[in-house]
């Protein structure tokens, strides 16, 4: 049981960093704001379409928590209440709040 606990938490680290460190080359982009509502990411793009991103995340079969959209994931950066966002992942889109990929991982509150 321990053993398990421990392997969910270093998964889940492994996972935040790989993310953390595939996001960082676009950071600067990300926070200069060059997103804008004609770029939004597409399922078809190379990237979204390797994490699975759907941009309505009911209509995902990969999902498993019903309660995970983009805009509850940490890499999220668009304002509550907007349709779309910024994410870390995809440099200069946006993303639907309402959609979701596999690098979901939740907001801390
Ligand atoms: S779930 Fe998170 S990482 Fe994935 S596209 Fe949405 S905001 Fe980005």
């Amino acid at each position: 049981m321990a053993d398990q606990i421990l392997d969910n938490s270093r998964r889940r680290f492994i996972k935040l960093t790989a993310v953390g460190l595939a996001a960082a080359p676009f950071a600067n982009a990300l926070l200069s704001g060059t997103a804008n509502a004609a770029d939004m990411v597409s399922e078809t793009d190379p990237q979204a379409a390797a994490l699975g991103y759907a941009p309505d995340a009911t209509k995902s079969d990969k999902r498993k928590d019903a309660t995970a959209f983009c805009h509850n994931c940490a890499l999220y950066t668009g304002k509550a209440g907007d349709a779309e966002g910024p994410c870390a992942i995809f440099q200069g889109k946006l993303v639907h709040a309402n959609g979701w990929c596999t690098a979901w991982s939740k907001k801390a509150a």
